[in-house]
């Protein structure tokens, strides 16, 4: 049951994404898709918009028919109590019909006022009283804030219990942020430098080129502390710093996990600052054309106070990582769009090939995340000729090269795993809010003091020029690799 079924989510992501799992034959036959929206729609209109949002996605020439065929729409205002009862109905008809044995998969994939209102509606309307399994997927943001957090898990875990809960973090779906525990776990050449004796620091950045298009509205009530660093950066930080799992179950991973995000050094009143800056795009020119400054985007206070740009250093106060900075950044309007992860080991006890004044450069470990995925290693090797001189050299791992097969999409996997019932690629409660935690401590601080220098980093540019200073007073700085 997918709520929300005519929004821009199901469209572009989730009808071309069970479509894909149907072609693969990882769908059985029998299942069913019922869309539950506010419009008004006959089943032969909606199925008409899934087999439009299969064919702008991918495949305009496939047979179609068969797959829409088990699609139906109930059009229903979920804060309406008196249509829960039909859609029971819709639902035990088309399980009778299907064989589905009385297994539900949830999606909620609507704004997020309305989780917690669907999901007490679904237990108290009898919908989650199934014979099979019953499972709820739920979309970002979970809260605005530990507090609203609590409140809407409590809601929802009225009717679903911990393990029925799928809380969707679409970068845990990313073929190379699963990538991360293979590397670090089956290579023997990794996992014993991974500590604060080989690594000097680590740097994420996901940076973006697009603005806040048409979602000022939200960003507004958002900005990229809430919007990417509860979520997307903390969790990559957990999959980077996590201990070895004894087992890779999803109750393993995600305890070495919730580790992590408990040994993060909490930040309060004046470390906020000294360890985290924001920032806001002016306007600026990307690829040669003007763009507007966040303040002046539709939807947006012309003297907003919200940030669209994050760098941070992060402590985590354990054996391990006691002493290396993990240092994190994210924004719009950036100069390019790229997630990736820079791993800097320690400079070599001492360094046999200065030229003048040159030093050798660290060893670095990049995990490309997107657009392209893949790895690099960077290396010292010899200069060719007669002088012993050593030179850079990069050893290039490119995802997509390999057998012509393209990374799938996150959502794909993640439905999939879903299905099957491994949780282990989704936010526990938890993590949400132990990261809830960590973040409502600089947004305290943010919200209480205006910042005075908004806008400050151009559209086009890498961010402020506090983002540089942020390293430069540990004597690093953000490594440009491509
Ligand atoms: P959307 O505004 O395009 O769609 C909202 C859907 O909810 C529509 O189908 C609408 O009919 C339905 N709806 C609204 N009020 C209703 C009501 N009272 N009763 C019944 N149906 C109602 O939103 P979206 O972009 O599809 O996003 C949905 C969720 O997914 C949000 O939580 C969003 O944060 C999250 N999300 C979206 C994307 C994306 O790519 N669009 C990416 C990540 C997360």
């Amino acid at each position: 049951m997918i709520f929300g079924a005519t929004g821009d989510l199901a469209k572009r992501k989730l009808f071309p994404s069970l479509y894909r799992l149907y072609q693969k034959g990882k769908l059985s036959e029998r299942f069913a898709v019922v869309g539950v929206a506010r419009r008004a729609l006959s089943n032969e209109e909606f199925q008409l918009s899934v087999k439009e949002s299969i064919e702008a996605a991918s495949d305009k020439n496939g047979n179609h028919d068969e797959f829409i065929s088990h699609f139906h729409y109930h059009s229903h205002d979920v804060t309406d109590s008196s249509s829960y009862l039909s859609l029971k109905q819709m639902a035990s008809d088309l399980d009778s019909h299907y064989g589905l044995g009385g297994n539900r998969i949830f999606y909620l994939a609507m704004a997020p006022e309305f989780f917690g209102t669907i999901a007490e509606h679904l237990k108290a309307d009898g919908l989650t009283d199934v014979a099979g399994f019953k499972r709820l997927v739920i979309e970002k943001p979970f809260g605005h804030d530990v507090e609203s957090a609590k409140q809407l898990n409590k809601q929802i875990r009225n009717a679903f219990s911990e393990d029925e809960i799928y809380r969707i973090d679409h970068y845990l779906g990313k073929e190379m942020v699963q990538n991360i525990e293979v590397i670090r776990f089956a290579n023997a050449i990794f996992e014993p430098l991974w500590n604060n004796r080989y690594i000097s620091n680590i740097q994420l950045t996901s940076s973006e080129v697009l603005g806040v298009e048409e979602r000022g509205r939200y960003y507004e009530t958002s900005g990229a502390l809430r919007d990417m660093v509860q979520n997307h950066m903390l969790q990559m930080v957990a999959l980077l710093a996590m201990e070895p799992p004894i087992r890779l179950t999803t109750e393993e991973i995600r305890s070495e996990k919730v580790k992590v995000l408990r040994a993060m050094r909490p930040l309060e009143g004046d470390a906020v600052n000294e360890h985290f800056v924001r920032g806001q795009y002016g306007k600026g020119k990307i690829d040669e054309e003007e763009v507007p400054a966040y303040r002046d985007e539709p939807m947006v206070d012309p003297s907003s106070n919200t940030e669209t740009f994050v760098a941070g250093k992060l402590l985590i106060d354990n054996f391990r990582w006691a002493g290396v900075p993990i240092y994190i950044r994210t924004g719009k309007r950036m100069e390019t769009k790229s997630t990736k992860i820079v791993i800097q080991f320690k400079d070599i006890p001492m360094n046999l090939y200065y030229q003048s004044e040159q030093t050798l450069n660290p060893n670095l470990l990049v995990i490309h995340i997107q657009p392209g995925e893949g790895i690099s290693l960077y290396l010292n090797a010899k200069k060719s000729g007669q002088n012993v001189e050593a030179t850079p050299v990069k050893l290039n791992f490119a995802n997509k090269g390999i057998d012509g097969i393209n990374t799938p999409e996150a959502y794909e996997k993640l439905l999939f795993d879903c299905m099957r019932g491994d949780a282990t690629n989704f936010t526990h409660w938890d993590e949400v809010a132990l990261s809830w935690s960590f973040v409502d401590k600089i947004s305290e601080v943010w919200e209480s003091e205006k910042a005075e220098n908004f806008p400050n980093y151009e559209s086009g540019t890498m961010g402020p020029r506090e983002a540089d200073q942020l390293l430069e007073k540990d004597g690093f700085f953000w490594w440009p690799v491509t």
